[in-house]
């Protein structure tokens, strides 16, 4: 065996060491009342949540690369009008930026991936709404929902709205109007039922969290 086959294959074992999985939390109510806020003018658009699906990818579950981001965003599962949510660990790499990153979506496009502890905090409804707006045409700008960074603010301005209206993920009947959306859970090993974080472990993990978004985590 060669230098290079040794340390592949040792970084490999630490990486399977160290997997464990992204766990799925959406809070399709709140997505709701983001895309139906005032600037929506009584034309709401309903946020649907659809099936979920798990993929083994070890390799994935911790984002370090642009090709790492290529990779997952490549495994979308649906047509191109169904918008995929990737729950994973850790993202560290979005378009060529690599701190501070929780998720990190195509602008535009039909997938994101969100590091799912963050989904799951205090932040998650805005990671979540953010990142489906980039894939809707939205460009970050500062203030309001579009903020590089995480700032509690979910608003969207009337131009940002008609942009959103124009996207093709967004589909109608002719009465009404809708984004579908698939969650895609990446894991390390396949697992049936799908993995529930222990609630004390949760509690441990947003509280450390919470305590980190206080000095200022950038989302992308
Ligand atoms: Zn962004």
């Amino acid at each position: 065996m060669n230098v290079l086959k040794s340390l592949v294959l040792t970084l490999g074992l630490l990486i399977v060491s160290h997997a464990k999985a992204g766990f799925i939390t959406t809070d399709e109510a709140a997505l709701d009342a983001i895309f139906s806020q005032s600037s929506f003018a009584n034309i709401p658009i309903d946020i649907r949540i659809g099936a979920s699906s798990e993929l083994v990818f070890p390799n994935l579950l911790d984002i370090t690369t642009d090709a790492e981001v290529n990779q997952l965003f490549n495994l979308h599962i649906g047509g191109a009008n169904i918008v995929n949510f990737y729950f994973v660990d850790t993202v560290d790499a979005c378009g060529g930026f690599n701190t501070g990153i929780v998720g990190c979506g195509e602008f535009p496009g039909n997938d994101f991936v969100v590091e799912s502890v963050f989904a799951a905090g205090s932040f998650g409804s805005e990671i979540l709404a953010h990142e489906l707006a980039h894939n809707l045409g939205l460009d970050h700008r500062t203030g309001g929902l579009m903020n590089p960074s995480l700032n509690s603010d979910t608003t969207l301005t009337d131009q940002e709205v008609a942009t959103i209206r124009a996207s093709s993920l967004v589909q109608t009947d002719g009465l009404s109007f809708w984004i579908n959306i698939n969650p895609v859970l990446i894991v390390a090993t396949a697992s049936t039922p799908l993995p529930v974080p222990e609630p004390s472990t949760l509690a441990l993990l947003l509280l450390s969290f919470s305590l980190l978004l206080k000095n200022g985590v950038k989302r992308k």
